[in-house]
């Protein structure tokens, strides 16, 4: 239901919470985060309310300078831990908004070629799609495009991917995703008042965007796979 994402200069896991915090009034039943802890995927999750997650990040602290987030509100599956995002598969973390259509098809191959779900989710079948191309050597971001290409439905999804610090890769179909632009950092949000306290400036991705952005930048490509340049807008939010 809600989605953040951060290339940072800092540690993350205090900013992805707060952002996720001010997402809360779209409801969701589960929270979590991941972070690169020392380049190694991590995550933290919680059943119910953020402050279940904080509590849990007080006792069992997540390191890391990029991260993504998520509250879920959940349309496949039960709002039990194992459901709850972000989803791992191996080398690859997913966080997703919005409904696969065609998840049911897409666990039947993936069944076929012995690989198997741990969760209800429709969104986990996204990370080991993605797992599965990664494995067939394919880079993160074309892995993470291939994926995207088998996809039907509305979503939108922020990939992060073991061993790469300086990398998230954001699309959008019928969910909204906006890039939030920092100094030398970069933001992803489901909804731009989650950026708000990070950053006024924002660029919206349109339907069929895939976003690949760094502490750089984003480098945006359309429906089409052609590279093309959003706006950044200034945006009046107050803190
Ligand atoms: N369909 C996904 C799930 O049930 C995402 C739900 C959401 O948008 O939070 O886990």
């Amino acid at each position: 239901c809600g989605i953040v994402g951060i290339l940072g200069q800092h540690e993350v896991a205090p900013t992805l919470v707060e952002a996720l915090r001010r997402l809360e009034y779209r409801g969701y039943d589960s929270a979590g985060i991941a972070t690169l802890n020392k380049g190694v995927l991590d995550r933290r999750r919680a059943v119910g309310k953020l402050i279940n997650l904080s509590d849990l990040l007080v006792h069992d602290p997540l390191a890391g300078k990029v991260g993504i987030g998520h509250t879920r509100w959940a349309t496949h599956g039960a709002p039990n831990l194992a459901n709850t995002h972000p989803h791992r598969a191996g080398p690859v973390a997913v966080v997703h908004n919005g409904i696969i259509e065609n998840y049911r098809e897409l666990r039947l191959e993936l069944a076929e070629q012995g690989i198997g779900h741990e969760t209800d989710t429709d969104t986990e079948t996204v990370a080991l799609l993605t797992q599965l191309y990664l494995g067939q050597g394919l880079a993160p971001v074309e892995a993470a495009r291939r994926t995207i290409d088998r996809l039907e439905g509305a979503y939108a999804l922020l990939f992060l991917f073991d061993g790469e610090q300086d990398l998230l890769i954001a699309a959008r179909k019928g969910s909204p995703l906006a890039i939030g632009h920092g100094v030398d950092e970069m933001f992803v949000g489901s909804d731009a008042i989650a950026l708000a306290p990070m950053t006024d400036r924002v660029t919206y991705l349109e339907e069929g965007d895939i976003a690949v952005v760094t502490r750089s930048g984003a480098t945006i490509t359309d429906a089409a796979g052609q590279i093309i340049d959003r706006p950044v807008k200034t945006i009046r939010i107050g803190n």
